[in-house]
């Protein structure tokens, strides 16, 4: 699917100017599956264009600090994943976007303006408007904060871009060109100001990932594409379930765990990605069938992460876990690409989101219970028995969830995880499938452990009592 817009701004916007009307189009291209930024009538992002020795001012609202500097708009490098906010500039969460001013050093004829982004969803369309000047009119401001109208201190308003989809959240890249077909000069300007809106307001996250501004420049040299990536791909495709899941392993950041990849992880995947949907059902639910697992070497302090079907494995943590946790880690994060949470409240605004406690513990229950309980990463003894409460997340959770599985219902994370996906998950659920409030079944459990690990303890005080009455 695709969807192309064109909308004219700026034919009335010059009252005495018959001989020089502007025509100005704003072309609009959605890829939902794209990965390389190809679009039929936005051109590619550039490293060579006006853009990227311009400086880029923050004029108002305030930078995620999740995501890159402002540098990464103009560095001729575009992401290579559709969640990489190192690689993209957005506002912080919850806030209504901002504004943005491109100094391009001096007046010159541009050609074209055009904007990228790349995200899983809602984050992935753009609105805004563009204004451009020359800088010469009387009682010009550089740099116009929200509230003032641009066209008020020596502004233009060239484009107003809105790509969002009719259906859907959007998610997938966007391209959008900005460029005058008849004159092939949008106009003389030295100045550009990108007032940018988020996208939605339903949840904090509505602030585009923006990946690349281009500004080219009539007189300037061919653009030459802007590159993605680190270096030659180093990747390998798989399948599972005789070709009904697709598995792409990129290790361009990591090409010296390929063959431990291929040789460990693959096999793992094969067997545990449609045994993890077979566990997992809902109505109507249909997991995804396109995935990735890719090493990356900006995930931090992260071991892994995942979003939507992609999972992303920090190659540092893996070099060092690989004959210990790192198969471990995907098989959780394989849970996350499987429970897809996230579409419940992109669907339906009242949707009630599950605690995070609980996603986490569900994925560490079938990872540490299910796929290698030999290792018995997730027991509650002496040592951690102070912080075993129910909502602790990760493995406390996990065990938790497996002691109610085999103590109440052999079904309830199969139970839990249709609710959460459904966007129904409520703490009463709890009461309906046990019997008791979730705190009462925490307590049980906690009890329950209190007493295995009592019994187990050596009775030191009873001797001595014993000997002494001798
Ligand atoms: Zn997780």
């Amino acid at each position: 699917m695709s969807t192309r817009r064109l909308l004219i701004a700026g034919a009335f916007l010059l009252p005495f100017a018959p001989l020089s009307i502007a025509e100005v189009r704003v072309s609009v291209e959605h890829r939902p599956d794209g990965s390389a930024f190809e679009f039929k009538s936005v051109p590619a992002p550039a490293n060579n264009d006006a853009a990227t020795k311009a400086e880029f001012t923050l004029v108002d609202g305030e930078r995620d600090r999740n995501g890159g500097q402002l540098a990464v708009l103009h560095d001729g490098r575009v992401p290579t994943d559709e969640d990489e906010p190192a690689e993209s500039y957005f506002f912080r969460a919850g806030t209504d976007g901002g504004r943005l001013q491109i100094d391009l050093g001096s007046v010159i004829a541009v050609k074209q303006v055009s904007t990228y982004s790349w995200h899983a969803n809602t984050r992935a369309p753009q609105v805004y408007r563009l204004h451009a000047a020359d800088g010469t009119a009387n009682g010009f401001s550089a740099a116009p904060r929200k509230g003032t109208d641009p066209a008020s201190c020596g502004w233009k308003l060239v484009a107003s871009v809105d790509t969002r989809p009719k259906d859907g959240d959007g998610g997938g890249q966007h391209g959008v060109a900005v460029f005058d077909p008849a004159s092939g000069v949008l106009g003389h300007y030295r100045y550009l100001l990108f007032d940018i809106l988020r996208t939605e307001d339903r949840d904090a996250f509505g602030n585009t990932f923006y990946s690349e501004i281009d500004v080219i420049d009539v007189n300037g040299p061919a653009p030459t594409a802007a590159t993605a990536g680190d270096g030659e791909p180093v990747v390998r495709s798989f399948e599972a379930a005789g070709g009904k899941y697709r598995f792409t392993l990129e290790a361009t950041a990591a090409p010296d765990l390929m063959e431990w990849a291929d040789t460990n992880l693959r096999p793992v995947v094969q067997e545990w990605y449609p045994k993890l949907v077979a566990m997992l059902p809902s109505e109507g639910f249909q997991a995804a069938t396109n995935l990735s697992l890719r090493f990356r070497n900006d995930l931090g302090g992260t071991p892994a992460s995942t979003s939507g079907g992609r999972v992303n494995m920090n190659s540092g943590w893996f070099r060092r876990e690989r004959e210990r946790e790192a198969l471990g880690s995907v098989v959780h994060e394989l849970v996350h690409v499987v429970q897809n949470y996230g579409r419940a409240r992109r669907a339906n605004p009242n949707a009630t989101r599950t605690p995070g406690w609980l996603v986490e513990g569900m994925a560490d229950y079938i990872r540490w219970f299910l796929y290698e309980p030999e290792t018995k990463g997730a027991e509650i003894t002496e040592r951690n028995l102070a912080r075993a409460k129910y909502d602790a997340s990760y493995r406390i959770t996990g065990n938790f969830l497996n002691w109610v599985v085999q103590n109440h219902d052999q079904e309830i994370v199969r139970k839990l995880n249709a609710a959460a996906r459904e966007g129904r998950y409520a703490e009463q659920l709890w009461r309906e499938w046990t019997g008791k409030t979730l705190p009462e079944v925490g307590e049980e459990w906690k009890k329950a452990n209190e007493d295995r690990i009592n019994a187990a303890r050596p009775k030191v005080d009873q001797e001595k009592t014993d000997v002494s009455a001798k």
